[in-house]
């Protein structure tokens, strides 16, 4: 198991086996850029395709970085549109900050 470096610049991604991402240079081989370590399971669009860049790189920014989540036992899916993004966002995190407040486990 692996990651991914991928730069949102060049539109690229570079996989990363599990030894070398614990001393990852994190600049884009190609531009100099920085890049950001994704799951290696991300599905890196085709470089024109911009709308699906855009997306996920919205998420990205959004803290959600394509590792697994599972709702119900089930493998939550990523969303595949910028629409559904803003509302996956708005809910995801509405419902971390419930949990959050009303969490009474303490983390030492
Ligand atoms: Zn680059």
């Amino acid at each position: 198991m692996g990651h991914k470096r991928v730069c949102f610049t060049c539109r690229k991604a570079f996989s990363l086996y599990e030894y070398e991402a614990k001393q990852v240079n994190l600049t884009c081989p190609e531009c100099g850029h920085d890049t950001i370590l994704l799951n290696h399971k991300i599905r890196s669009p085709k470089r024109d395709d911009l709308k699906q860049w855009h997306l996920a790189k919205f998420l990205v920014d959004h803290g959600f970085l394509f590792n697994h989540a599972c709702k119900d036992d089930k493998i939550v899916q990523f969303p595949t549109n910028i629409e559904d993004a803003k509302q996956f966002v708005m809910i995801t995190k509405a419902f971390f900050h419930y949990v959050n407040s009303t969490s009474k486990v303490r983390v030492l």
